[in-house]
C-alpha cells in the first residue's frame, strides 16, 4: 500500500505525513526551486536559442517578473487563467478579471493575442472546483463535524511546470498552486454551503483528500476520544473485549460461544463504548486503560482511568450527560462512571504510562486456625517491605523469569474471622496482590503465606483506588 491511501491513515505518524504531503509541502519546494533558478539565470549562455514552447506559445525567458506591466502582459500572453492571474501577478487586492482588463487597457493588443487555450500554471484545474466541491458536499452532507482539513495531490510534472514558470515570471509572493486550490475549494464549499466552517491544517473531524488528476474525492472521519474512570462492581466480566477461545469470533462466532463470538458477553468496552458506538453512528471502539484487573476483581473508589477511542464516528454528540445515564443505566450495576470527557489521542500513552499507588482489599481462607494476635502481626511485619517476584505462573510459563522488586506501602485494618482473613493494602504499581498473599509457591517473597506458615486460598480482591492524582502533584 502506499503512504497516501487514506486507509492507511490510522496512527498519527502517518497521518502526519499524509497532510503534509497534500497541504504544506508545496510551499516548502517552492523556495527550494526558486534558489536554484536564480543560479541557473546568472548564466548567460544557458538560454540556447530554443524556445521553449507551450501549447505552440513562446515563452520570453527575458520579460521582467510580475508585477510589472510587462510580467503581467507576458502571463495573459501565454495563456494564464483569471486565477492564476490572481496569484502569480503580486496584486493582491485585484482580482483575476481586474487584473486582465487592466491590462488591456493598457495594451489594446494583449487581447487578440490571448488564446483561451489551456493555462499554463494549472491546465484550467480551477475549472474542475465546482465539481470537486459538488463531490465534497455529496460526502460530508451526513456527516456531523466542526473542524475539516482539505489537502489535495496534484501531478507532480504539473506543479514543476507551473513553478518553473511562476519562478521567472511570477511575483516574489506569488500563492503556491495547491494553497491556492485548497482556498479556492474551502471558499467555494463556505459559499454553496452558505457556511463558516472551521478549516484547519492539523487535527481535523474530517479529512478531505482530492486528487487533482482523477478529482476523486477521499473523506477521513478521525476517532474520536473520551476519558473516564469506571468501577466494576462485578466479578464475572474482563475490561476489554474477549474473543471466544473456540472460533477466535471468526466468522459470526461458534456453538459454544452462542453466535457472540465472545468468551465474555460483557466488557467494561462494550458496556461502556457500545451505547457510544451506537450514539455516534461510529464503526468499533478501541479501550484504553490505566492498567487492568483481573476478571474476578472489582474496581472500586473512583475508578480506573480510560481513554475509549470511537473509530469512524459519523456523528457527534452535543450533550453528554443523557449517554452517561443511558451507560450506567444499561450495565445494570455490572459498571459505572460518572462522565465522559473529551480528549487528544497523545492522552493514551500518558495513562498507559502511569505507574501509581494501588490500594486493596483482599480476603482469603487459611487452611488451619491461627491466634488472631500472631496473624495480625505477622501480616503487619510485610507493610513496608519491598518484595521480590517473578511473574506469576499463571501470567507466564516461562522460566528465566526476571525478579522484580515492589514496595508495599502500607497494610491495614486486618479482620480476622475464624478462619478467615481480610485486609487493607496500598502498593507500589504493577504488585501481584494475590501471590502476595499466597506465595505462587515461593515465587513471591517474602508473603502472607510464608509469614503464617499456613497455605492461603484467596477468596475475593478489590481495587479500592488508584492513586493518580497524588502522582501527578509529585510531578
Ligand atoms: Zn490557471
Ligand atoms: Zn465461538
Amino acid at each position: 500500500m502506499s503512504k497516501t491511501s487514506p486507509k492507511d491513515i490510522d496512527d498519527d505518524d502517518t497521518w502526519h505525513q499524509f497532510s503534509d504531503a497534500g497541504y504544506s509541502s508545496a510551499s516548502v519546494n517552492f523556495d527550494n526551486e526558486q534558489g536554484k533558478d536564480i543560479q541557473v539565470n546568472s548564466e548567460e549562455e544557458w538560454f540556447d536559442g530554443d524556445d521553449f514552447e507551450f501549447e505552440g506559445k513562446t515563452l520570453d525567458w527575458n520579460s521582467p517578473p510580475c508585477p510589472t506591466p510587462l510580467g503581467i502582459a507576458h502571463m495573459i500572453k501565454i495563456g494564464t487563467c483569471n486565477h492564476c492571474l490572481k496569484r502569480v501577478s503580486g496584486k493582491n487586492n485585484m482580482s483575476g478579471e481586474e487584473i486582465r482588463i487592466e491590462a488591456y487597457t493598457r495594451d489594446n493588443s494583449l487581447e487578440s493575442s490571448f488564446s483561451n487555450d489551456l493555462c499554463p500554471l494549472c491546465e484550467n484545474l480551477f475549472d474542475d472546483v465546482d465539481n470537486i466541491v459538488e463531490r465534497i458536499i455529496e460526502k460530508i452532507n451526513n456527516l456531523e463535524y466542526t473542524t475539516i482539513q482539505i489537502g489535495i495531490h496534484l501531478p507532480k510534472d504539473l506543479i514543476q511546470e507551473a513553478h518553473e514558470i511562476t519562478s521567472r515570471h511570477g511575483a516574489s509572493q506569488s500563492m503556491p498552486l495547491k494553497t491556492s486550490m485548497v482556498l479556492d475549494i474551502q471558499n467555494t464549499i463556505n459559499n454553496n454551503l452558505n457556511a463558516d466552517i472551521n478549516f484547519v491544517k492539523d487535527k481535523p473531524d474530517i479529512m478531505i483528500l482530492v486528487d487533482g488528476l482523477t478529482l476523486r474525492v477521499d473523506v477521513d472521519v478521525r476517532p474520536i476520544y473520551y476519558y473516564g474512570r469506571y468501577r466494576k462492581l462485578s466479578r464475572e466480566i474482563p475490561q476489554t473485549r474477549w474473543p471466544c477461545r473456540a472460533c477466535k469470533g471468526r466468522n459470526k462466532g461458534c456453538d459454544s460461544c452462542e453466535g457472540s463470538g465472545l468468551q465474555y458477553i460483557d466488557s467494561v468496552q462494550d458496556l461502556v463504548g457500545e451505547p457510544l458506538r451506537i450514539a455516534l453512528d461510529a464503526k468499533d471502539t478501541s479501550f484504553h486503560g490505566m492498567g487492568r484487573e483481573d476478571i474476578d476483581v472489582r474496581m472500586l473508589g473512583l475508578g480506573r482511568p480510560f481513554i475509549i477511542e470511537i473509530k469512524k464516528p459519523m456523528g457527534r454528540i452535543s450533550e453528554m450527560s443523557n449517554l452517561v445515564k443511558e451507560i450506567n443505566t444499561n450495565s445494570d450495576g455490572k459498571v459505572e462512571i460518572d462522565n465522559l470527557i473529551k480528549t487528544e489521542r497523545s492522552l493514551i500513552a500518558k495513562i498507559k504510562n502511569s505507574r501509581s499507588d494501588k490500594s486493596y482489599n483482599i480476603r482469603f481462607r487459611i487452611s488451619e486456625e491461627l491466634e488472631a494476635e500472631f496473624i495480625t502481626n505477622s501480616i503487619l511485619e510485610l507493610s513496608g517491605v519491598i518484595i521480590n517476584q517473578e511473574t506469576p505462573r499463571r501470567v507466564s510459563h516461562r522460566r528465566a523469569d526476571k525478579i522484580r522488586k515492589r514496595k508495599i506501602v502500607d497494610i491495614y485494618n486486618i479482620i480476622i474471622e475464624n478462619n478467615e482473613v481480610e485486609f487493607s493494602i496500598r502498593a507500589e504499581a504493577g504488585t501481584y496482590i494475590k501471590e502476595l498473599v499466597h506465595s505462587d509457591e515461593g515465587r513471591t517473597n517474602p508473603s502472607v503465606s510464608d509469614k503464617l506458615g499456613v497455605d492461603c486460598e484467596i477468596l475475593w480482591l478489590d481495587v479500592n483506588e488508584i492513586h493518580d492524582d497524588e502522582e501527578n502533584k509529585d510531578n
